[in-house]
């Protein structure tokens, strides 16, 4: 058995820098080891959870059970098509490394994904989107282990049942993703429409998609804090889906709100804005605080325990609630001590 660390230090290992001790930690390079690990999670009836890079978790000070961290690597272009390739990434390639190295190969399609932190392995999870775009668009397949039947087994994209930061893959702990397979096209149907893009390319004659993403960076890198430089997870609430006879009155009420009209019944709102209209940006208490250049973005300026981190929301949760009686929900994905 590929060795388990007892009590191993997770503080670096998640973006929110919330500091976390892992009962049990394994780092899976291969996928060999996964019969190995499922014997360990049978016998010693361990709850467990997949570590990619950790930047969409609330990690616990002490998690009792196996944290698997996913190392498999590589890439591979399985099918070459005239207008499209298949390509193969293994769960732990780093995805903005993935990215880069698709358009350096001319194979488009995740330019307006760039710089996202974390791995190929987690993209699927929440259906990873950013500038107009989402992962679900270019997946063709995912392959995951069941942990509960030691099989393999290839999930179709309709089969991931991808929405608005969801899939099927939330719903099932048991499978762990080892890679995942993308189509993408050898001509680039850029998707520069998003506001910020288009001001950001004006000068750029004959766009290409490397010009998309290095404008994508930029506007990123101004806009987002550094994770290696303070603790954070992106955005850490989702944007609310609400129903249109909700969304009129406060419409009225706030006419600089922005409002997304999905459809005929219902429109995204900008969990960003309603609490910047608090006046919340910038705001600080003890080592918590909202960044001061995006209110969608709370920030862990030391190392806080996810107990203060989830107080600190909370707080922010019922400020919103008051004001426009709209529930915000946390993004990341919140890991209890004991699974
Ligand atoms: C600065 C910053 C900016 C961000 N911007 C965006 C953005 O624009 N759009 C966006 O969608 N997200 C964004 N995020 C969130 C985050 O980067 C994504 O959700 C990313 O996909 C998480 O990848 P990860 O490898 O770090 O996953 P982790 O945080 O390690 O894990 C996240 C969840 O996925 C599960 N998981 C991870 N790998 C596997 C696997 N192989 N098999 C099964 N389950 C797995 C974990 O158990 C956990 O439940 C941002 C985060 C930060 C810090």
């Amino acid at each position: 058995m590929q060795i388990i660390l007892k009590n191993h230090s997770l503080n670096n290992l998640n973006t929110l820098r919330c500091r976390s001790v892992a009962a049990n930690f394994i780092e899976l390079t291969d996928i060999d080891l996964l019969s190995e690990v499922s014997d360990f999670i049978e016998k010693t009836n361990s709850k467990f959870f997949v570590l990619g890079g950790g930047s969409n978790l609330i990690l616990p000070e002490k998690y009792d059970g196996l944290v698997i961290y996913n190392k498999l690597s590589g890439i591979d272009c399985i099918e070459e098509h005239s207008e499209y390739v298949l390509i193969k990434a293994m769960a732990g390639v780093i995805w903005d490394e993935f990215v880069a190295y698709t358009i350096n190969k001319g194979w488009f399609g995740l330019e307006n994904l760039s710089l996202i932190p974390g791995t190929v392995g987690a993209s699927p999870i929440q259906n990873i989107g950013a500038y107009g775009a989402e992962v679900a668009d270019f997946i063709e397949y995912v392959e995951v282990y069941d942990i509960q039947t030691n099989t393999v087994k290839q999930i179709n994209n309709a089969g991931c049942n991808f929405s608005y930061r969801n899939s099927i893959f939330k719903l099932r702990p048991n499978y762990i993703v080892i890679a995942v397979t993308f189509r993408l096209l050898k001509d680039a149907i850029l998707n520069y429409k998003y506001a910020d893009l288009s001001k950001c390319l004006t000068d750029i004659t004959n766009l290409t998609a490397l010009d998309l993403r290095n404008c994508i960076i930029k506007i990123r890198q101004a806009k987002l804090p550094d994770p290696n430089q303070i603790g954070n997870v992106g955005s850490f609430f989702h944007n609310p889906i609400l129903n249109n006879a909700k969304v009129n009155p406060l419409k009225l009420a706030y006419p600089g709100m922005p409002v997304y009209i999905l459809d005929d019944d219902n429109s995204k709102v900008s969990a960003g804005w309603l609490i910047d209209n608090l006046g919340l940006k910038g705001f600080r208490q003890n080592n918590l605080g909202v960044y001061p250049k995006q209110a969608l973005v709370l920030v862990n300026y030391d190392s806080s325990t996810q107990t203060e981190v989830l107080e600190f929301a909370r707080m922010i949760q019922d400020k919103v609630k008051a004001k426009y009686g709209i529930s915000l929900n946390i993004e990341p994905i919140i890991i209890s001590k004991g699974g």
